[in-house]
């Protein structure tokens, strides 16, 4: 799951993309409004968390824009306590939550998996598709076909890109993009050895290949 973080404090931005690959996210790291307003526009993101104090461009414009041209994704502002009007402010255009400086990060990623849980249209916090199901928290798979096991971070990226939508087909590039923010070296070969190891945890008919297309998990 690709995140771009909008963050101009080196030390929290630092410790924060840090804490996110640890959680297994693809994260994109930009420290002024201008940077992120591009990458929003080149990349696609499941997830923002955004600064709101930027050079370049304050969060709350950005965020304004990002809603006034029809952008969904969520947005989790990250700011300092002494902000209420700004909190209050980033909310009524369109943050999807926010969490005060200095934080947890375990509460954090909390708020994260609710967000993108309500945004998926998703009320339990376990994603499934019928047959695997995925805890988000614990990074815990099921299948019938295996015994429980749970994933390294860069399977469960790529296993929560595919039960997101279950059904619809990623390709590999498209995976990579899910499971690999810039800077990092994707072998060649890494999506599939992915989906080799995701196999001998689940069962081989767990993750399915269209042959020229991708992968896919069944749609229930
Ligand atoms: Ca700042």
């Amino acid at each position: 799951m690709r995140l771009l973080l909008v963050e101009d404090d080196a030390m929290i931005g630092e410790a924060l993309e840090a804490t996110l690959r640890e959680a297994s996210y693809a994260v994109d790291w930009v420290r002024d409004g201008l940077m992120a307003t591009t990458a929003l526009k080149t990349h696609g993101y499941e997830l923002v968390l955004l600064d709101l104090g930027l050079p370049g461009k304050d969060g709350i414009t950005l965020l304004r824009q990002l809603r006034e041209d029809g952008h969904a994704t969520p947005v989790v502002i990250i700011t300092a306590r002494d902000n209420v009007e700004d909190r209050i402010l980033g909310l009524d255009v369109g943050a999807d939550d926010y969490v005060l400086k200095p934080f947890d990060a375990k509460e954090l990623l909390a708020r994260m998996r609710a967000v993108l849980r309500r945004k998926a249209g998703a009320a339990a916090p376990v994603l499934s598709n019928g047959i695997v199901s995925l805890d988000p928290a614990t990074h815990q798979a099921t299948s019938p076909e295996a015994e429980p096991s749970i994933l390294s971070n860069r399977e469960f990226a790529l296993l929560n890109a595919l039960m997101v939508r279950p059904g619809a087909i990623l390709s590999r590039s498209e995976l990579e993009d899910r499971v690999y923010g810039w800077g990092e070296e994707v072998d060649s070969n890494a999506i599939e050895f992915l989906i080799y190891t995701l196999r001998k945890k689940l069962g081989s008919s767990a993750i399915q290949n269209v042959r020229g297309v991708g992968w896919m998990v069944a749609q229930a």
